[in-house]
């Protein structure tokens, strides 16, 4: 490569980002990490009634907590600010008049319902108005009037919008970067608005303009954009910058879990899985959308599950960090093809971190929860308590459910397992148990074990017998994890005052 990558990712601030958003940004970060490059982050926030407060703050937040650091944008800076539209507002309008100047773009002055008519009247022959070479010679624009008619309105304050001159019938012929060449026929397309009379430009025109003048090497974005591609192409022809045009790359789409189509955030909520990085609540309906931070997952976790949504390192390993994404990523190895999101597959990937992670790391999170109920517990025995259960767990929260018993001793008996395994002779087998338990110096889990071990013998008992009911003692169910790995970590006296209880109690 011998341009500088420069790369950006450009949301706009309509709502919550989208986990393909996330995905978006992370495979920009990865290839200009990769190639030595900068990632900008540049909000695109030119259509004002889509803007939802608070939803700015929501991209920068999520970015940081995935660890995808910006080097220049908004919230950073930079030689080519501002990095956000709104703000570059009186720098586009020069852009759209040098495209009308080249004869590229031109006026229209069509009213709101001279348009709804013509719409109305296509719609009426079972077609779609389109605003493109045939319908623009009826309309009331600058290529059917006169210059000195253009000028009168234009003094006049009338309202107007510049579009885009599509040119007829033209070829184009495009090279995507992940789909290789796509070719267009501009007979399809119609000629966009670029500029509004409000003073803002549209998405195309500011996208273009920013693109070129922040020195951007590829556009990386979703395949939604992909039908957007030939404009832009033409854009760039038409305002002289072929030469330094930024390749393109569409992102496959991200698939439902099951069926048909894009993930929606609609599939999130009615399968029980988050699809936005942080909790967001709607500040317009007030409704409330889970996150991956929220419910647990790392973002280390997180990003290594969006990394494999669309792209494969060509190997079977799965789990990577960070860096080692920004060593491996290319784009020729992301898929054409749309990746399908699967929900169980992301809480895999969480468990794989959570095993990996130091026991303190794990307690001190794990103490945040007993906090929050007002339990206390001593570090060493919350690191214990996570070696012990992390294998069985997918998050910290699944371990803070699992360890109840810990905190407090049982307060009733699973009644199946008081059924199956407390019989009459059941009793004094625990009384004698817990006279055992008592007279051992040692109380690690292997000496405790042992010692139950050889006075089951001696009794010629079955050591389930044993162990059953006094599972129920220690834990008050009749499964969990290896019990004298418990009990040790319960300690002797805990352990002694659970026996003496379920005796009292189930007398
Ligand atoms: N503002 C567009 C979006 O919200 C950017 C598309 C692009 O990257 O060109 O996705």
């Amino acid at each position: 490569m011998d341009r500088k990558v420069r790369v950006r990712f450009a949301p706009s601030p309509t709502g919550a980002l989208h986990l393909g958003g996330v995905r978006t940004a992370l495979f920009n970060y990865l290839f200009a990490r990769r190639h030595g490059g900068d990632f900008l982050l540049r909000i695109e926030d030119t259509d004002q009634t889509r803007y939802v407060p608070g939803a700015e703050e929501y991209i920068v937040e999520s970015l940081k907590w995935c660890g995808l650091t910006v080097d220049e944008g908004v919230g950073v800076g930079g030689e080519c600010g501002p990095y956000r539209q709104s703000e570059r507002k009186p720098l586009y309008k020069q852009y759209a008049l040098r495209l009308v100047e080249s004869g590229h773009a031109y006026y229209s002055f069509d009213s709101a319902e001279v348009l709804g008519q013509k719409r109305k009247e296509c719609e009426s022959q079972g077609k779609t108005f389109m605003y493109n070479a045939e319908t623009r010679k009826e309309l009331k624009n600058s290529l059917t009037m006169s210059g000195e008619e253009v000028e009168a309105l234009l003094e006049s304050g009338a309202n107007y919008v510049i579009r885009f001159k599509m040119p007829e019938n033209e070829e184009v012929v495009l090279h995507d970067i992940i789909r290789g060449e796509v070719r267009f026929n501009t007979s399809l397309l119609d000629d966009k608005v670029l500029f509004k009379s409000d003073g803002m430009p549209t998405y195309h025109l500011a996208n273009i303009v920013d693109d070129h003048l922040m020195k951007i090497s590829h556009v990386i974005r979703g395949e939604e954009w992909l039908p957007s591609l030939p404009l832009h192409v033409l854009l760039y022809r038409a305002f002289g910058w072929e030469g330094t045009m930024p390749e393109f790359a569409h992102l496959p789409l991200i698939l439902k879990p099951v069926g048909n189509g894009k993930l929606s955030k609609r599939d999130g909520n009615k399968m029980g899985f988050p699809v936005f990085p942080m909790e967001f609540t709607d500040p317009d309906t007030g409704e409330k959308w889970h996150g991956y931070r929220e419910d647990g997952y790392f973002p280390e976790a997180f990003i290594n599950m969006l990394a494999l949504l669309g792209w494969n390192p060509g190997t079977d390993q799965e789990i990577f960090t960070l860096e080692e994404l920004c060593e491996l990523f290319t784009l020729d190895r992301v898929n054409k093809s749309g990746a399908r999101f699967n929900p169980d597959k992301a809480k895999w990937f969480n468990h794989k971190y959570l095993v990996q992670k130091p026991d303190s790391e794990l307690a001190e999170l794990l103490n945040g929860f007993l906090v929050k109920d007002g339990i206390a517990c001593e570090k060493g025995k919350l690191e214990k308590i996570c070696r012990l259960l992390k294998e069985r767990a997918n998050f910290v929260k699944d371990i803070y459910d699992s360890s109840q018993y810990f905190y407090k001793a049982p307060q009733a008996y699973e009644e199946k397992g008081v059924k199956k395994f407390w019989k009459e002779g059941t009793p004094d087998l625990m009384r004698e148990l817990t006279g055992v338990l008592e007279g051992l110096r040692e109380f690690t889990s292997p000496a405790t074990e042992e010692a139950v071990k050889a006075w089951a013998a001696t009794k010629e008992i079955g050591f389930g017998k044993v162990m059953s009911p006094f599972r129920l003692a220690i834990i008050g169910s009749a499964d969990g994890p290896h019990l004298f790995d418990i009990i040790e970590i319960l300690g002797k006296e805990e352990t002694l005052a659970r026996m003496r209880r379920i005796l009292e109690k189930l007398q």
